[in-house]
């Protein structure tokens, strides 16, 4: 008498969901192969849990960079700013 063979059931497609997760950050920031980026792509259309995952990351990636300018932003953002006071004298 043994348990009811549940744990093999799904089991590949978990790790297939563990492993896109784990690379998720790194599809984010363009750091995957072409090939292993097509993997990601692949499963996040075919894994629904996977594509929230995602598109949560992603949001989160996109604001953090928004509140890390890079290097170049200060002077694109003063160079803005001095645009607008010479429109808003007009
Ligand atoms: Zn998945």
């Amino acid at each position: 008498m043994s348990l009811p063979d549940m744990s093999s059931h799904g089991h590949d497609s978990m790790d297939e969901c563990v492993q896109a997760l784990s690379q998720v950050h790194a599809f984010l920031h363009h750091e995957l192969l072409e090939a292993d980026a097509t993997v990601i792509r692949h499963h996040l259309h075919a894994c629904e849990r996977c594509m929230e995952n995602f598109e949560i990351e992603s949001t989160i990636s996109e604001m953090i960079q928004r509140c890390q300018p890079t290097s170049s932003a200060p002077s694109t953002l003063a160079a803005r700013i001095h645009t607008l006071r010479i429109s808003r004298r007009g």
